[in-house]
C-alpha cells in the first residue's frame, strides 16, 4: 500500500521533504528503507541457493525411498544423512522467512511515517504565499463596528452565551440562542444548496471513525509538542475505504455537515473567548476522489507543474474547491486572502494546501486580524493507498490498477464564519448587525438586520 519502491529510489528527496515539512523524525526512513531492502535483496539470493539444495535433496530422498532405502543410515549420502540436511535446510529456511516478514514490516511501518511529497507550487519553509483577495485587496478600514468583538455583540443581541456553556461544560464551549442558532442553519443551508447547485452530492457522514481509518488519512494523534489535538475526526474519506472505483465513477464529489470535535490542547492561546477556537462545531465539508493521468502517480511527469498536471481531474477539481469557498465568502461579504501554505504547514497527508483567512475586527492585534476561514487540500494517493481505496482505468490503459486522488475542503466552518460575520455585519450606531443578503431566505421572515 505504501510506496516503497519510490521511496527507496529517491530516498535523498523523501529525506528533503520530511525536513521541509518538519518531521524531522522520519528524515531518515527513506535510507533505513533502502538500507534494509538491500539486505533483503542480499539474503534472498543465498536462500535461493538453499531453496535449490533443499529441492535436490528432497528428491534424493524420494529417490532413495523408491529404490528400496538400501542407504540406509549409510553415509554421507545415506537417508538419515540426506533427513538430516533436509532438516536443517527447512529450519533455515524458516529462519528466514520470520526475519524477511519483520523487515518487510518494518519498512512498511517506516514508510507509514513518511509524510507525502509536496507539490511543486508549495512554498518551501514557514511563509505563506498570498495568491488572491477576496471583496477587495486590503479591508479598506475596521468597518464601523470598530472593532468589536463578536462575544459582545453576540451578548447586546441576545444570540451568544458563553457563560451558561461555561458552567454546563467549560471554555471552549458556547450555546447558539434565537437568530444566533437561525444563523448557523441558514449557513449550513446556503453552503450546501451552492455546492449541490454546482454538482456536489450530499452525504451526511459518521461523527466518529475507527483510529486505523483516521490514521489512515494522514491525522496522527500527535501534535509539535505531543499533545493530543483530536479526541474525534469527522472521516468522510473512509467511506470508500477497500473499494475499487472505476475511472467512469470519477470524479467523484461529495459534500456534508458533520459535527467536529477538537481538544485543541494548548492550542487556545489568545483565543480563549469567544467562537474562534472552540471544543465542537458543524462544519459542511468537501470530500472528492480524481482520477490521476494513467502513468503510475509517483511518475515525476504526472505530478504537479507540468502541462499535463494542470489539466488534470485533481486540479480542475481542487480549483472547482477553491471556488466554491471563494464564492461563498464573497457572498457572505466577508473580506479575505487566499493562501498557498508552506511546506511546514501541510501535516502528513496533503501535498498542497489552500488556506483562507478573513478579516476579523477584532483580532486586529493578532496576525493583523486575519484568521483562517476555510482550508483545501490536495492529498494526492497519500490516503487511498493507506486506506486501500483502488482505482480501475477504463479507456486510456484500460485494466491498469491504481489509487485515485483524494481532496479534502472545507465549504464553511460555522462559528468563525458567524464570528466573523457579526464583526464585520454589526453597525454600531443602529446597534444591529446586517444580515448577508444569500441568508435571508433561510431565516425565519427573511429578516435583513438582528437587532432592535
Ligand atoms: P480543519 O478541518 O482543521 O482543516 O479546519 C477547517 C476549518 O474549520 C478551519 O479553517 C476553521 O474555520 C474551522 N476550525 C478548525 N478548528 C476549529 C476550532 N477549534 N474552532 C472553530 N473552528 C475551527
Amino acid at each position: 500500500i505504501v510506496d516503497l519502491k519510490h521511496i527507496r529510489q529517491n530516498p535523498g528527496l523523501y529525506q528533503q521533504n520530511c525536513l521541509d515539512r518538519n518531521y524531522p523524525a522520519a528524515a531518515n526512513n527513506s535510507w533505513r528503507i533502502l538500507d534494509l531492502h538491500n539486505q533483503l535483496v542480499e539474503r534472498q539470493k543465498e536462500t535461493l541457493e538453499l531453496r535449490r539444495r533443499n529441492n535436490d535433496v528432497g528428491k534424493s530422498i524420494q529417490r532413495q525411498a523408491g529404490m528400496g532405502d538400501d542407504a540406509q543410515g549409510g553415509g554421507a549420502g545415506g537417508t538419515s544423512a540426506l533427513l538430516e540436511e533436509a532438516r536443517k535446510l527447512k529450519e533455515e529456511l524458516r529462519g528466514f522467512e520470520e526475519w524477511e516478514g519483520g523487515v518487510v514490516e518494518e519498512m512498511v511501518g517506516l514508510a507509514m511515517e513518511v509524510p507525502n511529497l509536496s507539490s511543486g507550487v508549495t512554498p518551501v519553509g514557514d511563509e505563506a504565499e498570498v495568491i488572491g483577495w477576496i471583496n477587495g485587496q486590503e479591508p479598506a478600514t475596521i468597518a464601523t463596528g470598530g472593532g468589536r468583538s463578536h462575544v459582545d455583540i453576540g451578548k447586546d443581541l441576545d444570540i451568544l452565551d458563553f457563560e451558561a456553556s461555561a458552567t454546563t461544560s467549560g471554555w471552549g464551549w458556547y450555546f447558539l440562542k434565537n437568530e444566533g442558532a437561525m444563523l448557523e442553519q441558514a449557513l449550513i443551508q446556503f453552503a450546501l444548496h451552492e455546492a449541490m447547485a454546482r454538482g456536489w452530492k450530499v452525504m451526511t457522514p459518521p461523527s466518529l471513525v475507527y483510529e486505523h481509518i483516521a490514521s489512515a488519512c494522514g491525522f496522527m494523534p500527535r501534535d509539535q509538542n505531543g499533545e493530543t489535538q483530536r479526541y474525534e475526526i469527522a472521516g468522510e474519506s473512509g467511506s470508500q475505504a477497500n473499494k475499487t472505483l472505476k475511472t467512469s465513477e470519477l470524479p467523484l464529489k461529495v459534500i456534508g455537515p458533520s459535527r467536529c470535535y477538537r481538544a485543541e490542547a494548548g492550542a487556545r492561546g489568545v483565543d480563549t473567548k469567544g467562537l474562534y477556537r472552540v471544543h465542537e462545531f458543524t462544519k459542511v465539508e468537501m470530500f472528492a476522489w480524481t482520477a490521476p493521468p494513467v502513468a503510475t502517480s509517483h511518475d515525476e511527469a504526472s505530478r504537479f507543474g507540468t502541462d499535463e498536471e494542470s489539466e488534470s481531474q485533481t486540479d480542475t477539481v481542487f480549483e472547482e474547491m477553491l471556488s466554491l469557498q471563494t464564492h461563498i465568502l464573497t457572498e457572505l461579504g466577508l473580506h479575505a486572502k487566499v493562501l498557498e501554505m508552506p511546506t511546514t504547514d501541510l501535516g502528513a497527508a496533503a501535498a498542497r494546501k489552500v488556506d483562507i483567512e478573513a478579516f476579523f475586527p477584532s483580532r486586529t492585534s493578532i496576525s493583523n486580524g486575519y484568521g483562517e476561514l476555510t482550508s483545501a487540500s490536495i492529498c494526492t494517493d497519500y490516503q487511498s493507498r493507506r486506506l486501500a481505496t483502488r482505482l480501475k482505468y477504463e479507456g486510456k490503459g484500460a485494466g491498469k490498477l491504481g489509487f485515485p486522488h483524494t481532496l479534502n475542503g472545507t465549504a464553511l466552518a460555522v462559528p468563525r464564519v458567524l464570528a466573523c460575520m457579526l464583526e464585520n455585519g454589526w453597525d454600531e450606531k443602529e446597534g444591529f448587525v446586517r444580515v448577508p443578503e444569500c441568508l435571508m431566505k433561510w431565516m425565519p421572515g427573511n429578516i435583513t438586520t438582528i437587532g432592535p
